[in-house]
């Protein structure tokens, strides 16, 4: 299948209002061409380094996702261009994209990473943490942030009861945080959902996929 092809398939089975986030890690950028090609405009990176080498080679009017784990001191570099980031996962990394936010003359889209595997490996806010979060941005922290949603991985498991758990998990915090958040209108995204998992994702109420070798082939 090409990746037009690809693409195709995918968002046939989206609902309405749910996005596809072409997760373009790895590949290089004729294949993003050739997704671009095909009507795709949100890419996601995992690497910082690779986001900024690959975004000047392209067109001007994609959007770009970081979807990776995230340094506080490499925030500088993508700061200027990046449309959301999926993976804030400490206090002290929204201190610093507020201030980049700042320097940019920007108000940087972000979403909260969340833990909710089983699985030592995975980067994510605890309970705690969170609120710790939740609080210092309902009192006005970081002006230019702007909190859309919440970011998880499941645990990969073939197990689909646990992976479903998981999100629904997740999708029951994103709805008691909805009702909190003075800015509840713009807390409207939950990105939850790979190439594994992404149907379950969505019966559990994401509204942005992040799927890469579904589009582009395995790495
Ligand atoms: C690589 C990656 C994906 C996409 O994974 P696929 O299994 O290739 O669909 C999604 N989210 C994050 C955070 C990733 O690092």
């Amino acid at each position: 299948m090409t990746i037009a092809a690809n693409i195709q398939k995918i968002k046939s089975e989206l609902p309405v209002g749910v996005k596809l986030i072409a997760v373009s890690k790895t590949k290089p950028v004729e294949m993003i061409q050739e997704a671009y090609n095909a009507g795709q405009r949100v890419f996601g990176e995992n690497k910082v380094q690779e986001m900024v080498s690959k975004q000047p080679l392209l067109p001007l009017d994609i959007e770009w996702h970081l979807i990776g784990h995230l340094q506080s001191n490499k925030v500088k570099y993508i700061a200027p261009f990046v449309a959301l980031i999926h993976s804030v996962d400490s206090l002290k990394l929204l201190e610093t994209i507020n201030k980049e936010s700042v320097k940019n003359n920007r108000i940087i889209p972000c979403l909260l990473q969340i833990y909710i595997a089983k699985e030592e490996t995975k980067f994510g806010l605890d309970e705690s943490e969170l609120n710790e979060i939740i609080i210092a941005i309902e009192a006005n922290c970081f002006p230019n942030i702007m909190l859309k949603g919440f970011m998880g991985m499941a645990t990969n498991t073939e197990n689909h009861e646990q992976i479903s758990r998981e999100f629904r998990q997740l999708k029951t915090v994103f709805n008691h945080y909805k009702t909190k958040l003075t800015k509840a209108d713009d807390f409207t995204e939950l990105s939850m959902g790979m190439s594994n998992d992404y149907k379950l994702a969505i019966q559990e109420g994401a509204t942005m996929v992040r799927i890469g070798s579904n589009v582009f082939g395995e790495r």
